[in-house]
């Protein structure tokens, strides 16, 4: 398999069995196995998180499987491990290199550091060497040049025989639409809260507690909610709800605490950053609103009820509401292209949000 073999994910022991929320798409999939007549270039497409990449990887073992019959994957015989750690002859997984997919990689160039037999249009070449098809994972699709996707065309039209392309993506709309017509799209799906929640519970190991607040906070995204940090989590959102207090009593506090969200937050850029403070203050006052409203809903921060049944008790549901839209017209800021001054953008919602949250004159 090809040189990014480290960023192959992990499937799972039961094979396809093991995909949680995906099951249209896998059934679909063991069906035109069992028929033969799985399409030779598929896409599979859906948002970060779900399990794309996963489902291609128990695919290339399901057709490779030397145990497991013609339609699942054993997860445990020599072909299925050899896949799993990216050391199969017959499957290549190619990926970004390193932020995007380029020309070298779909089809031998000279002095490239790719070798030819690892290059897309000639790995197709080859009959399958030991398992019973070439299988050829294109990880993050829409990451290819315009150059790679037209190198890419004619092997998508006329694939040899024995031979499955997938492509991988969040973003098919990305690609050249000559390439999305040679292709048969499978749209995954985001996976419900509680598939999520007791995924992370039976499959993780975790906490019912934990996995509730995962599942909350990364929904649809089995990807996302184990990447999450939930201790810098938990740091952000003592920062956030100081920083909301502070607001509320009006004044001085809120260049501080803008100046403290300012430095706060996960992502690339300062204005992700912002956004992602801004989240959580989002997340925080739903759960305020819930419990001033005495809705019932899930809570995102449950465990932290008895500190919003508080602060419920100093606000009504109309005040939460117009910090709420404070909030989202903040967060609206930091993520509509224009780059604002992050300070001044803090201290605007947060003057708004104090002037929603602050005990008014009786009315
Ligand atoms: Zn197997």
């Amino acid at each position: 398999m090809s040189s990014d073999a480290t960023n192959l994910p992990t499937p799972p022991a039961a094979g396809f069995d093991g995909i949680v929320g995906q099951s249209v798409v896998i059934r679909a999939l063991q069906q035109a196995m069992e028929r033969d007549r799985l399409h030779h270039a598929l896409l599979l497409a859906g948002p970060e998180g779900i399990g794309k990449a996963t489902t291609a990887l128990v695919l290339a073992q399901a057709l490779n499987c030397g145990a497991g019959g013609p339609r699942q994957a054993c997860g445990t015989c020599v072909s299925c491990g050899k896949i799993a750690r990216g050391l199969h002859p017959d499957v290549l997984w190619v990926g970004p290199d390193p932020k995007s997919i380029r020309v070298r990689q779909i089809t031998p160039r000279s002095q490239s550091p790719v070798p030819a037999g690892q290059t897309v249009t000639v790995f197709v070449g080859y009959t399958p060497y030991e398992g019973n098809r070439r299988v050829v994972v294109i990880d993050a699709a829409h990451t290819m040049n315009p150059e790679a996707q037209n190198a890419l065309l004619k092997t998508l039209e006329e694939p040899p025989p024995s031979t499955t392309l997938v492509l991988v993506t969040a973003a098919p709309r990305a690609l050249l639409p000559t390439v999305l017509s040679r292709c048969q799209e499978l749209r995954l799906s985001r996976i419900g809260r509680d598939a999520l929640c007791a995924y992370l519970e039976t499959e993780h190991e975790m906490p019912a507690d934990e996995a509730r607040l995962r599942a909350a906070l990364t929904p649809g995204s089995i990807g996302k909610a184990l990447a999450l940090d939930i201790e810098s989590y938990t740091g952000v959102l003592e920062a956030v709800v100081e920083c909301l207090r502070m607001t509320q009593s009006g004044g001085g506090g809120v260049v501080a605490a803008a100046e403290t969200l300012a430095n706060l937050g996960d992502g690339e850029t300062a204005t992700q950053r912002a956004a992602s403070v801004l989240r959580v203050a989002r997340d925080v006052m739903r759960d305020l609103l819930v419990v001033s409203t005495g809705a019932n809903a899930d809570l995102v921060n449950a465990e932290q009820r008895e500190a919003w049944v508080a602060w419920a008790a100093e606000v009504d549901s109309e005040q939460v509401v117009a910090a709420l839209r404070a909030i989202n017209d903040g967060i609206e800021r930091f993520t509509t292209g224009i780059q604002p001054n992050i300070k001044m953008a803090f201290e605007r919602t947060l003057v708004q949000v104090g002037e929603s949250l602050s005990p008014g004159p009786a009315s």
